[in-house]
C-alpha cells in the first residue's frame, strides 16, 4: 500500500508541467512573430507558416504535459487511464486522505470530537411514553395500540 505519492509520479508531473512551459512558449510564437513580421514588411518570409507549425506543436505539448501531470498526480488508474478500481483506490488513496484531513480539521475547527461520540460517555435515549386511557400502561409514543390491554391508543 503506497502511503505517499511515489517520487517517479512526482518526477512525471515535473516533466509534464516543463512540457507544458516549453509548449506555453512555443504557443506564443506567432504572437510575437506575426507582428514583426507585418511591422518589418517581409510577411513572405517564411516566418509565418513556421510559427504557425511552432504553435501547432506547443498546443501539442501543452495538452500531452497537461495529460502526463494528470496521470502523474493522480496515477495511471486513478485518471482513469487503466480501469481498475481496487489500483485507483489506492492511487487516490493520498488525495481522499487530503480530503479527510481537511475534514478533521474543519471538525476540529468547530470544536467535535469524534473520538466522544464513538463510545464511553453513552447519553441515555429520551423516550416520550403516552400513557393508556384504559389501563394506565405507559406505552411508546408511536405505538397505536396499549401493550397491556390491547385498546387503540
Ligand atoms: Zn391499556
Amino acid at each position: 500500500m503506497t502511503r505517499k505519492i511515489s517520487d517517479e509520479r512526482k518526477g512525471a508531473y515535473g516533466i509534464g508541467l516543463v512540457l507544458q512551459i516549453i509548449g506555453g512558449c512555443l504557443f506564443g510564437i506567432p504572437f510575437i512573430v506575426g507582428p514583426l513580421s507585418v511591422m518589418s514588411g517581409n510577411i513572405d518570409s517564411g516566418a509565418i507558416p513556421a510559427a504557425f507549425i511552432a504553435a501547432f506543436i506547443g498546443f501539442g505539448l501543452i495538452v500531452a504535459g497537461g495529460f502526463i501531470r494528470n496521470v502523474a498526480a493522480k496515477g495511471s488508474a486513478g485518471s482513469g487511464l487503466v480501469l481498475d478500481p481496487e489500483k485507483a483506490r489506492e492511487d487516490l488513496e493520498p488525495w481522499s486522505r487530503m480530503g479527510g484531513g481537511m475534514v478533521k480539521d474543519a471538525l476540529d475547527e468547530a470544536d467535535i470530537n469524534l473520538n466522544n461520540l464513538g463510545g464511553g460517555h453513552s447519553v441515555p435515549q429520551q423516550v416520550i411514553m403516552i400513557k393508556c386511557r384504559e389501563c394506565g400502561k405507559l406505552n411508546e409514543e408511536d405505538s397505536k395500540f396499549c401493550q397491556e390491554c390491547g385498546k387503540p391508543m
